[in-house]
């Protein structure tokens, strides 16, 4: 373990109030593409086309959206949480995660075992649909069948009504109790851990200031470099799934009384170790 993942470990270990922030690099890692990145979605449909005021004024705008989702869903659904995801779900399980604030859409954190209710969602989630006449929920699963079996855009059985994913679409505005919580829980954390967001997507984004702000370490576990870095008491160039691999495998050993084991060791065929288990 590097000596930076070992400072990662010892700040979960010492933090009271831990807040994960994910973003799109955690959900890539299950193989969800980044879609700003090149070559990416957006590189073969037009942004522009696909804004909460298209959907929101006409049919058309709806039409190609829905088509766009035909296209996305599937490698949505087919996804399946990574080492990042389930390595946060047991920490909460140990107490020593408050809360997770994604920016991602995925439904990951939930499906690797985050209780919903500390999964903050500032862009909403693809899995879930509602009626905007009668607020009915459907999911969309059940969306996407009638997408597949009639060529028609979805409107609500129950009353006619727009259907529309509850993921926050281009100029639409983020949901307002889920940013008020997650900049209530931003400023409340003692520890404040950033996986895989380049921090460019606002007001998102500001969440590692409140934090930093009131108070918390800040940590930044990125491929690439963050705006925020210079701010930051820790920066990890490396993958949140084997960061925080490395960090359930520290709190586990805490747990059991036992220092940490040194894997780098073994890889490199060196003597490693291990104190008896007591
Ligand atoms: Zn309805």
């Amino acid at each position: 373990m590097s000596a930076a993942l070992r400072r990662l470990a010892d700040l979960f270990l010492e933090a009271r109030r831990a807040v994960a922030f994910t973003g799109a690099g955690v959900s890539t890692e299950s193989g969800i593409p980044d879609f700003r990145r090149p070559g990416g979605l957006w590189d073969r449909f037009d942004p522009s086309e696909f804004t909460y005021k298209n959907f929101m004024d006409s049919v058309a705008g709806r039409r190609r959206y829905w088509a766009l989702g035909q296209v996305t869903y599937p490698v949505i659904r087919a996804a399946r949480p990574n080492a990042a995801h389930l390595a946060l779900a047991e920490l909460h399980r140990l107490a020593r995660l408050d809360c997770c604030i994604t920016q991602n859409i995925d439904d990951l954190h939930q499906r690797a075992g985050l209780p919903p209710e500390t999964v903050i969602e500032l862009h909403g989630n693809a899995t879930r649909t509602r009626c905007l006449a009668c607020s009915i929920a459907y999911t969309r699963d059940e969306v996407h069948e009638w997408l597949e079996a009639r060529d028609e855009i979805p409107v609500c059985p129950a009353c006619g009504g727009v259907v529309k994913p509850t993921t926050v679409l281009f100029g639409e505005p983020m949901p307002a109790a889920e940013l008020r919580e997650a900049e209530r829980r931003s400023r409340n954390a003692d520890l404040f851990v950033v996986l895989g967001s380049s921090l460019a997507v606002y007001p998102a984004a500001y969440m590692p200031a409140h934090a930093k702000h009131a108070g918390a370490m800040l940590a930044i576990v990125n491929l690439e470099p963050t705006k925020l870095d210079a701010q930051a008491d820790l920066v990890i160039r490396e993958k949140a799934g084997v960061a925080m691999t490395a960090v359930l495998e520290a709190v586990r050993a805490r747990a059991r009384g036992q220092a940490p084991p040194v894997p780098d060791a073994a890889a490199r065929g060196e003597a490693v170790v291990r104190r008896p288990a007591s």
